[in-house]
Parts: C-alpha cells; structure tokens; sequence
C-alpha cells in the first residue's frame, strides 16, 4: 500500500507540481510538512487542527 498527497488538490494550490508518495500517510504528511516549509514558505508548525486535517483528508491510499 502506497500514499499519496498532490499539492495542487490543496485549495489555492493548483499550479504546483508538487506529488509525494511513501508507504505510510505519516510519512506522506512529513513529506507534505517539509514541501510546504521549503516550496512555500510556511511553517507547518503554525498550522491549525482544520489545516492539517485538510491536507490528511488530501492523502490517498493507491
Ligand atoms: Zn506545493
């Protein structure tokens, strides 16, 4: 089993190419984290409860 998280599903994200898969959703979300962190400045540290939720309901099993 494979998870995968595309950045452009996020809202106001759709013009980056950004795509992780791994084989757990934990890594997937580390992955997501670091990506977010380097590629658009954030600091997932900030992120509320609904943030995180809406990027783990963004990773799919496949
Ligand atoms: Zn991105």
């Amino acid at each position: 089993m494979a998870y995968t998280y595309r950045c452009k599903d996020y809202p106001g994200m759709e013009a980056c190419p950004g795509s992780f898969t791994a084989e757990s959703a934990e890594e997937v979300m580390k992955h997501a984290e670091l990506h977010a962190k380097i590629a658009h400045g954030e600091d997932p540290k900030q992120w509320s409860q609904e943030d995180r939720r809406q990027v783990q309901n963004l990773i799919v099993a496949g």
